[in-house]
């Protein structure tokens, strides 16, 4: 039944592949990002046969599912834990990010009473405004983990381009850099792992600007949607038909482009406008804002266009396409990752693994 997501393992192999390359070339190690299919199984196992051997998520269930399902790997928890899946964490997680004392205090006490020792990296913000200790702050901050036996300070990293949207460089990276060296000096001791950050921060490491020190890189997007929207791009020689929503057409209609009426607010609250047109070609297809939003869709018939959607219905305009569409026939979308984070996450989409 439709919708469907079509999901092409083998296209996001050649993906990790090309971004496992690049990074092996400038000497950084790759954690796998596989958040925005919430840890598919055939895509976490097209990571590890790309030659990835960390994976990171930012849920713990998504990570205890991997592990389940016999997905072998170093497993790394992206979102600084809640407190009340520390036990969890200590149980299932290889390593994870964190940025407060108080949490890396209670890891500890967790970590002593199984008898292991937790790695974390300590998280820095450079500029963002995401998460991590303001990096004024954070080598006072970081150095108190020693206090910590069963905790292992693996590294120190950081996150760009998700709340302020700002662009990782090599000025917020050296700031990284400059944090490392004052707590390795004061630790007597390397860090293993510099963590420059998500996708957004390819093009350092693409344009060879990347300041020698950064070793390690999370990266979901580039290889799962083989793009990079910070930076609003694709990444070069990354696909992007990665996954593709199809949806089906239950009312084909000629319509005029203005609603007759006095207008109010959508379903969501939002003031709609419109564009005379005429009468259009227009088609429902039964899929709504539960599974995906209009604006990440992106017909592969470039000569359709998404008008709205509400809860469970989505209006597209066919009146320009050379196709003939008729009732009960399909519409196929590439998607923005975070229409593909909504369309995966939605019970009512059915997924589907191609060859
Ligand atoms: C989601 C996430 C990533 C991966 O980001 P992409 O843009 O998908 O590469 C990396 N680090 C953290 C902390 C994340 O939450």
């Amino acid at each position: 039944m439709y919708p469907v997501l079509h999901i092409y393992p083998e296209r996001i192999k050649h993906n990790a592949k090309n971004i496992k390359k690049l990074c092996d070339n400038r000497g950084i190690m790759v954690t796998g990002v596989t958040k925005v299919v919430s840890a598919n199984i055939d895509v976490a196992k097209a990571m590890l046969d790309a030659g990835i051997t960390s994976l990171g998520d930012s849920r713990i269930q998504n990570i205890i599912y991997m592990k389940e399902n016999g997905i072998d790997a170093e497993f790394m928890l992206l979102r600084i834990p809640m407190k009340s899946e520390l036990e969890l964490v200590v149980e299932h997680v290889d390593i994870t990010l964190v940025s407060e004392l108080k949490t890396v205090e209670w890891l500890n006490e967790i970590a002593k009473e199984k008898n292991k020792i937790q790695n974390i990296i300590y998280m820095v913000d450079v500029g963002d405004l995401r998460e991590g200790v303001w990096y004024e702050n954070a080598v006072e901050e970081i150095i108190e983990v020693q206090k910590y036996d069963n905790i292992c300070l693996k590294g120190i990293g950081t996150n760009l381009g998700c709340f302020g949207g700002v662009l990782p460089s090599v000025k917020n990276m050296n700031i990284l850099l400059e944090v490392k060296n004052e707590i390795e000096e004061i630790l007597s001791r390397k860090l293993d792992i510099i963590s420059g950050g998500n996708s957004a921060a390819l093009p350092l490491i693409e344009n060879g600007i990347l300041p020698d020190g950064i070793n390690h890189f999370r990266l979901g997007e580039s290889i799962i949607c083989g793009t990079d929207v910070t930076n609003n791009r694709n990444v070069p020689g990354n696909r992007q038909d990665t996954v593709i929503l199809e949806a089906q057409i239950i009312e084909l209609k000629e319509k005029p482009s203005v609603p007759v009426g006095e207008i109010g607010f959508d379903a969501f609250g939002r003031k709609p406008v419109f564009e005379d047109k005429g009468k259009r070609l227009k088609a429902i297809l039964a899929i709504g804002e539960q599974d995906i939003s209009p604006d990440g869709l992106i017909p592969i018939d470039e000569k359709i266009e998404v008008l709205h959607s509400s809860s469970d219905h989505t209006i597209v305009d066919l009146t320009d396409s050379e196709y003939e569409y008729k009732l009960g026939d399909t519409i196929k979308f590439r998607m923005s990752y975070g229409c593909l984070l909504k369309a995966i996450t939605s019970k009512y989409v059915e997924k589907v693994i191609e060859k």
